[in-house]
């Protein structure tokens, strides 16, 4: 067998066609597109209202099993699939994946643009800054830390008349609202537009939003794994003396600006959504948001264009909509509901087409299908009211006989020989892992399509185990793809069973109802989806659910925080694990993004770089090319 180049081998080798034709090909219009470079463009969301009329295209989530740092291949799978129905069987086929964060591109994992002969070009652009996005997220996100902190700085030396009328200043010898101000009026109950009619009692109302700086929730962001800035001291010179606090910084995709982004459903939807945001708790018990700060507006501004879809290409030629980037252990791990959105109308069929019209939008819920998948249908599908038609779950049989017992990796150590050799007794028990993550699909009423994804040392006993498990656990279809190896050609299968899996209508239902209180909502996923005995709220964790409560967020989804590892909290229980109780240290609002999200065990909303991170391979050729992203 010839050996398959690196990932950035194969990926530079290949010329991408102009972005402009592959735009004509899936049916854009010229004005629909913003070109950012060559290989590169933002799609115009009017796009949405002209093929309003159409029937949405078949949607499939790709997800996976349980994962393991041997890399299960969920972006290669996606990519693969699409190019397979895409470029071998004449069906327009979309991917949809987020942008990566550039923590874990030089970090550990590297780059996300698939892999082998399945990947998204031009790979370093699509793993470094693409668009821009991810910077204008990081922007707003500051934009609104440095409101925050810079109010309390001045609310905190300023009397209640000095603060007004510097909030609402005299210009041509007259004083005016500011238009947003006009939104915290109606919200303290003030009915005066005329800023000369407020009773002193009521300038303090306005003017003081009174922040508690203990219930601050809000931290700054960067997309770099910066472990040194998970807790700092702000305010330290001596203009601030008096008001430091102790604050952390997040990395870029944990922002809920980056969850409000991938959740909206347009521009004035995410502009409601960011002046939404809830920042902190006042003094006397009131929620604190992005526009009672006044700054809603701005972030909307900032992040105006980052909402448009970006097109780019597989090796194949065929559309990849790349859009936003939530992590899926501390945030919701899904690509934004807009790209999806503009995938299904232009995949889809007019009055008088041929049913075999039809395309596919294939879309990634990251991480394992506790994580990714869960998300996706309890919180973006309820969002979104789409509904998939079936779900992918990626597979390898590396992967599965870590659940099995197989020893774990040592970086820079040969691989265990149960992984390169056939070994079907661990690979059998580590297939209860997959067969969980059928089981829990189908709790969504799902259908099932077990991908696996083949590796050279794969033998046919081992592939014909994992396929044969599959199906006996509830799987619909399974089906062993080598698109890692061949491209398109390799996933043909996978495609067409698809295709078959698809023609039906589908089921879906949401695990849980947002009526039931916030404990019980959590309690259901980790007992139905985790296979918890239950769950235990520290006293911290108790007393913001009371407070989330009662100020009126109960009723919302939950997107849990937790490692990607294992079905528990425990990044050390592999497989299915049993008997344990989830421990809910804490629970954090994102009123815009629309979630609460309990935080599991000891995640962090940090990464930290390893010893030997990946930027020690990443370098510019005597040329000018990117070399050793991976
Ligand atoms: P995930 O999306 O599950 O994190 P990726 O698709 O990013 O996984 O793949 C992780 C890494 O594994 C990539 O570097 C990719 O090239 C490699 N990989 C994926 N599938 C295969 C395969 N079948 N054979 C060899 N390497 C693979």
């Amino acid at each position: 067998k010839e050996k398959v180049p690196s990932d950035i081998e194969i990926a530079m080798a290949q010329t991408p066609k102009p972005i402009t034709q592959l735009a004509h090909e899936i049916g854009l219009l010229p004005l629909e597109l913003e070109s950012y470079g060559h290989y590169k463009a933002k799609v115009e969301l009017s796009v949405l209202d002209r093929l309003s009329h159409r029937k949405d295209g078949k949607y499939i989530l790709v997800s996976g099993i349980t994962p393991t740092p041997l890399g299960e291949g969920k972006s290669t799978t996606t990519i693969g699939l699409a190019q397979a129905l895409g470029a071998h069987m004449g069906r327009l086929a979309f991917a949809c994946v987020r942008q990566p964060s550039q923590g874990p591109t030089f970090g550990i994992k590297g780059g996300a643009a698939g892999g082998g002969y399945s990947q998204v070009i031009p790979m370093d652009e699509f793993n470094l800054h693409l668009t821009g996005d991810i910077h204008a997220v990081t922007a707003a996100n500051n934009l609104l830390a440095a409101a925050l902190d810079a109010r309390m700085f001045h609310e905190g030396t300023q009397s209640d008349k000095a603060l007004y009328s510097r909030l609402v200043p005299t210009k041509k010898g007259k004083r005016e609202f500011a238009p947003l101000m006009f939104k915290r009026l109606k919200k303290l109950g003030i009915d005066k537009t005329n800023p000369n009619d407020l009773t002193p009692e009521e300038i303090t109302r306005f003017a003081r939003l009174d922040v508690d700086p203990e219930t601050i929730t809000w931290n700054r962001v960067v997309d770099v794994n910066d472990r040194f800035l998970r807790k700092i001291t702000i305010g330290q010179n001596s203009t601030e003396q008096g008001h430091e606090r102790v604050t952390g910084y997040d990395i870029s995709v944990a922002s809920e600006c980056m969850a409000v982004l991938a959740l909206t459903t347009g521009l004035q939807d995410m502009r409601e959504r960011l002046g939404a945001m809830v920042v902190a708790t006042s003094k006397q018990g009131d929620p604190i948001t992005a526009d009672d700060i006044g700054v809603g507006g701005a972030l909307a501004v900032l992040m105006k264009d980052a909402i448009k879809p970006n097109l780019m290409q597989t090796l194949e030629g065929t559309p990849v909509f790349v859009h936003a980037g939530p992590f899926a252990n501390i945030a919701h791990g899904n690509s934004s509901i807009l790209a999806d959105r503009v995938a299904l109308k232009l995949a889809g069929t007019e009055d008088g087409d041929e049913p075999e019209r039809i395309g596919y939008v294939l879309t990634e819920g990251g991480f394992g299908a506790d994580m990714g998948m869960e998300k996706f249908c309890n919180i973006k599908c309820r969002v979104s009211g789409l509904t998939p038609d079936a779900v992918i779950i990626v597979a390898t049989t590396r992967a599965l006989k870590m659940h099995g017992g197989a020893p774990d990796v040592t970086p820079g150590k040969a691989l265990h020989d149960t992984y390169t050799k056939e070994d079907l007794v661990t690979l059998e028990e580590g297939c209860k892992n997959l067969v969980q993550h059928i089981k829990n699909s189908r709790k969504f009423g799902l259908k099932v399509i077990v991908a696996i994804n083949q590796f050279a040392t794969d033998t046919p006993a081992e592939l014909e185990l994992v396929r044969q498990l599959s199906l006996v656990g509830g799987a619909d279809a399974a089906v062993v793809s080598n698109h890692w190896a061949e491209g398109g050609a390799g996933a043909r299968a996978l495609a067409e069973a698809v295709v078959v899996t698809c023609e039906g209508s589908s089921d879906f239902k949401f695990l849980y109802d947002l009526d039931l209180p916030i404990e019980k909502k959590i309690e259901t996923i980790s007992k139905e989806i985790y296979g918890a005995d239950g769950i235990e709220l520290s006293e911290e964790a108790q007393k913001q659910v009371d407070t989330y409560t009662r100020q009126g967020f109960g009723h919302l989804p939950i997107c849990m925080a937790k490692t990607q590892y294992s079905f528990s909290h425990d990044p050390k229980l592999k497989n299915v694990a049993s008997g344990f109780t989830i421990p809910i240290g804490s629970v954090r609002l994102s009123a815009g993004a629309g979630f609460l999200y309990p935080i599991l065990g000891d995640m962090q909303t940090m990464p930290g770089l390893g010893t030997r991170p990946g930027f020690w391979e990443v370098d510019l050729d005597a040329t000018g090319k990117v070399v050793g992203l991976f």
